[in-house]
């Protein structure tokens, strides 16, 4: 491509509605210009950007047997109220009416169009396994999109679905979905983990997110440096420490009323009563499928309503309202515990561990202390529902946990029978019995992949790609647009570079050399060649690679095969 005739809209100023690095670096470098909130249109570089993602992911896909389609953006209301999401999804899927006054809505996933799709066409186990992907135009209300595309309302996403006959066929299919998924981002050039995480509103039983590691990342991840357990610190388990054992009922101290007036939350009660959190237990009232109950938890533990939520194998879970408390309590919000308490109690599993502790004493202004388990009250059901802290041994090995963050770019689901069930996707097996298909589904954020790959890839000066997204490989800056050899040196390098299908930016603009350079560097072009009149009468140019410092020279005559050898390389360093 010849800059001069081509489409790169670059600015110096950081937009000031831009808060983390790639937002600001693809505005700057002339990528995205965003319509309305969460809605951008992708610039020639960009889009540039985001193909060579679609095609490492293509191709990755294809090679693990999956089959393209393309499905529609606008999807009919009937199909999601057969899978019953049309109720529960809520704002994010985007629904409107057409001149027939007709639901429909603008596709966020695409579960119940594929499941239509096969329920119609395939009925048999010979005509399974079978694995549809599509990469597409998703909406979704965001309720607070930002970061550019890195969660936009309209995005592009790579969705595919597999229809297996049996669990372990689905097995093999989620498997190989994984597989693909690290070598796409392998391919891309990006560090990685894939973590356990939860199925969230697609629902299903089990599942991974790929999440590239940055600071900037939404999303907590914690893994174990000594073995390879890695999860969303959200989903992940908590083993309390073995070599903590319960305490000796011999410890047991009497139990104390003690005032404590107005001190309600765990940071005043503690101040007041000259005890540590870890000496605490909050008691929390919920409201579990609408029965009231009260969820224990050490002072310094955060409760994880996930875990409540499955450990109780629940439909809803909602904190208590200030009455409910005082009802079920007889005290203000502040002031609860477990003694006394005519509800079902609940504890997390460090709560076993505790001795003489501090609770609530279901009476306004009033704290007890010196509370015991069995002694004093019961628990009705022990479990880990709490949120991994640091500290916390591996639950796998016991290792040391390491925390950090990640962005979300990939997603494997096992979705088991929750669709075909609900919406008839049936075909009969080798004895001819009817039976639902086994379901899995892999999303892959397109653009917020080539967000993350500039999050975790820039310096002071702009974007540093990986080769595989970068929108163009090389970049050739001549120096001076009015010496005709320099023009035509870099020309015969770029027809050459183009000629072996290397993707080049001919920097052909009469523009100041500080100018171009900048360009180039904000672009995150991985390799730059300048062709400037003090070279050439050496008969060299100057090769530099973007992340480094220092660059070298190659002679003109063999300056297209050098690249070439360099491109390659970059390449082959991240097989
Ligand atoms: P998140 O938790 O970030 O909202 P999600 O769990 O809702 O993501 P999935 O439904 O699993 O996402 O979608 C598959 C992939 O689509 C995600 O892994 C992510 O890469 C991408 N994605 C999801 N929401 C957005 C968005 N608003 N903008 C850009 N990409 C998105
Ligand atoms: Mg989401």
């Amino acid at each position: 491509m010849r800059y001069s005739s081509y489409f790169i809209p670059t600015k110096k100023e950081v937009p000031a509605d831009a808060e983390i690095i790639s937002h600001q670096l693809m505005i700057r470098a002339g990528m995205i210009r965003k319509l309305t909130s969460g809605i951008y249109t992708y610039l020639p570089v960009g889009l540039k950007s985001i193909r060579k993602v679609e095609n490492i992911v293509r191709e990755e896909m294809n090679r693990a047997g999956a089959i393209e389609v393309l499905m529609p953006a606008v999807q009919p209301a009937e199909l999601w109220q057969e899978s019953g999401r049309w109720e529960y999804y809520g704002r994010e899927l985007l629904r409107f009416k057409d001149r027939h006054d007709r639901d429909a809505c603008m596709g966020p996933t695409h579960e119940e169009v594929i499941t239509d799709l096969v329920r119609k066409e395939i009925h048999s186990y010979k005509q399974m396994p079978i694995n549809l992907y599509q990469i597409q135009t998703k909406f979704r209300d965001e309720i607070r999109p930002r970061f550019g595309i890195m969660r936009g309302r309209e995005f592009i996403m790579k969705d595919a679905y597999s229809f297996d006959v049996d669990e372990a066929g689905a097995n093999r299919s989620y498997e190989a979905m994984y597989e693909a998924y690290e070598r796409i981002f392998q391919r891309c050039g990006l560090k990685f983990r894939a973590v356990e995480a939860d199925s969230g509103t697609i629902g299903g039983s089990y599942s991974h997110e790929f999440m590239v590691l940055a600071d900037s990342g939404e999303d907590q991840i914690v893994n174990c440096a000594a073995c390879s357990y890695a999860a969303n610190l959200e989903r992940a388990e908590v083993k309390e420490d073995a070599n903590v054992t319960p305490p000796d009922s011999s410890e047991f101290m009497d139990m104390e009323r003690v005032e404590t007036p107005d001190q309600r939350t765990i940071d005043e009660v503690t101040r007041f009563l000259n005890v540590t959190s870890q000496n605490l237990v909050k008691t929390l009232i919920y409201v579990i499928d609408e029965e009231p109950v009260a969820v224990l938890v050490r002072g310094d533990h955060e409760l994880n309503e996930a875990k409540l939520k499955n450990a109780l194998n629940a439909q809803s879970v909602e904190m208590a309202s200030e009455r409910t408390v005082e009802e079920t309590t007889g005290a203000p919000m502040g002031f609860a515990g477990p003694v006394g308490l005519k509800i079902k109690v609940l504890a997390d599993d460090a709560v076993k561990t505790m001795a003489n502790f501090v609770v609530g004493g279901n009476e306004k202004d009033l704290h007890l202390k010196n509370v015991n388990l069995e002694r004093d009250f019961k628990v009705a059901v022990f479990g880990d529902l709490r949120t991994i802290a640091q500290g916390d041994p591996c639950p796998r090995c016991g290792g040391a946990m390491s925390f950090g963050r990640g962005i979300e770019v990939g997603h494997v689901f096992k979705l088991g029978v929750k669709y075909s069930e609900a919406m008839k996707a049936l075909f009969l097996n080798e004895q001819g019995k009817e039976l639902p298909m086994i379901m899995g589904c892999y999303g892959i954020g397109i653009g917020r992949t080539v967000a993350a790959a500039i999050e975790q890839n820039h310096d002071e000066n702009g974007i540093v790609f990986p080769i595989p997204v970068a929108p163009f490989e090389v970049s050739i800056l001549p120096l001076q647009m009015h010496n005709d050899d320099v023009v035509k040196a870099a020309v015969k390098i770029y027809e050459g570079l183009m000629k072996n299908g290397i993707d080049a930016l001919l920097d052909d603009r009469d523009e100041r050399a500080g100018v171009k350079f900048n360009d180039a560097d904000l672009l995150g072009i991985p390799v730059r060649i300048t062709v400037g009149s003090r070279g050439l009468k050496n008969g060299e140019v100057e090769v530099k690679l973007r992340p480094e410092a220092e660059s070298f020279t190659v002679p003109l005559d063999k300056a297209a095969t050098a690249i070439q050898d360099t491109v390659k390389k970059l390449y082959d360093s991240l097989k």
